[in-house]
């Protein structure tokens, strides 16, 4: 599998893990939009949220707990922050293996786009 997200599940490429949980895994976005951009991922390969069976649809919510639970350790929980999916090419995903990007620490704007 030469997905990138799954190499850095497996830790065969280099890079700082700052949460995980049973299924869940997060690291900094390696080109950052916002002061805080971090990538929430399920450690299981999906391509894209379509692609979640629905008796697995439990990870999304592990997902959620992961972005708010950093979204607080980073002191943007008041302040406020946008969690962003982007679901296959004309939503924007340009890496397919299923991602949070949680922004923040700098006004997002009213764009729903950032
Ligand atoms: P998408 O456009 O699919 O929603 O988001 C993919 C994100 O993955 C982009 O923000 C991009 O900067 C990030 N990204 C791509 N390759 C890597 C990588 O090798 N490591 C990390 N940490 N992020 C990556
Ligand atoms: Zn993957």
């Amino acid at each position: 599998m030469s997905c990138i997200f799954c190499k850095i599940i497996r830790r065969e490429i280099p890079g700082k893990i700052i949460y995980e949980s049973d299924n869940v895994l997060a690291f900094p976005d390696i080109n950052a939009q916002a002061p805080v951009h971090f990538l929430i991922v399920p450690k299981k390969h999906y391509s894209q949220l379509g692609e979640i069976p629905e008796a697995e649809l439990d990870v999304l919510r592990e997902m959620l707990s992961a972005a708010r639970q950093l979204a607080a350790e980073q002191g943007i929980q008041e302040r406020g922050y946008r969690l962003a999916m982007n679901v296959n090419p004309e939503g924007g995903q340009s890496v397919f293996h299923v991602h949070l990007h949680l922004l923040g620490g700098t006004p997002m704007g009213p764009s729903l786009t950032g």
